[in-house]
């Protein structure tokens, strides 16, 4: 069973998020359990939060088809104190935010090295930043996304999302999201359906499609190999559909979240609904 939605906004509250996507259709949706540009924001009332679970149970959404996504401004590999203390007290408060919500999983860009600390103390520091934040709660998951690596951002490569998730000490509650057009950018080719078995093969022997527990299905704007992370809606930019169809056609996609962050919401229906279809589609 394949899980399909879309980021979708919360704004009005987070139980509005769930309405948006029965809207599109959707089997699956990504939010934001606070505004993702600021440091703070006031803790969830206990009526928002019944709201928000009598939607989901209105709308038949359960935790493994929700992806929740944390603040831009967190960075867990922070080279300097302060910066990394802040970065884990908001991070270890959007987990809270999901075990209150009851959501099982929690999606971050693993952070930056901001040319201050070399790679590989920034990995540990990531690892550190989670192990940290999983100490101190019980049912979400992290789940780090590769990145485009734009910037000095890590988790561009494979061998990093894999060296952070060997210093993770409680392997069970640590997960990967695969975003198409971050990996394409960070030249892992995806445009045949040659590539992307050369792609989700490379994936597996280096990280694991165990540790996969959700995707971001995006076209890109971006080059290949460009480093730069610039979405596009699917088909239209320098992918092609052929991938989205690939992953709607594979067992190893089953049973999590397969979000788009397309730059379009108004074809978000349209995507959704084009995603479901390659399901039963022949092979290509
Ligand atoms: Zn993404
Ligand atoms: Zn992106």
């Amino acid at each position: 069973m394949k899980f399909v939605g879309a980021h979708v906004s919360a704004a009005g509250g987070v139980d509005l998020a769930v309405l948006r996507a029965h809207e599109l259709q959707a089997t699956a949706f990504a939010l934001f359990t606070k505004n993702q540009r600021q440091w703070k924001a006031a803790a969830l009332s206990s009526e928002t939060i019944e709201k928000f679970k009598q939607a989901c149970r209105q709308y038949g959404y359960h935790a493994a088809q929700i992806l929740p996504h944390d603040s831009y401004l967190i960075n867990l590999g922070h080279p300097e104190q302060e910066g990394l203390e802040k970065s884990r007290a908001a991070f270890l408060d959007e987990m809270q935010r999901c075990e209150q919500l009851g959501l099982t999983l929690l999606n971050f860009h693993p952070g930056s090295h901001l040319m201050q600390i070399d790679e590989d103390k920034c990995l540990a520091r990531i690892a550190e930043s989670i192990n940290w934040a999983l100490d101190q709660t019980r049912d979400v998951t992290a789940v780090i996304e590769n990145t485009a690596g734009q910037g000095s951002n890590l988790g561009f490569k494979f061998e990093q999302l894999a060296t952070i998730i060997e210093q993770v000490e409680d392997k069970s509650r640590v997960g990967v999201c695969i975003d198409t057009c971050h990996a394409f950018a960070a030249g892992y080719d995806l445009r045949t359906e040659q590539d992307c078995q050369h792609t989700f093969q490379l994936f597996d022997d280096i990280v694991g499609f165990r540790y996969l527990r959700a995707m971001h299905l995006n076209d890109a704007k971006s080059a290949f190999n460009s480093r730069v992370d610039r979405h596009h809606s699917l088909g239209a930019g320098n992918i092609g559909h052929t991938v989205f169809s690939y992953i709607m056609r594979d067992a190893r996609f089953d049973q999590i979240p397969l979000i788009l962050e397309t730059v379009d919401p108004s074809i978000w229906h349209q995507e959704i609904a084009w995603l479901k279809s390659q399901q039963l589609s022949p092979s290509l």
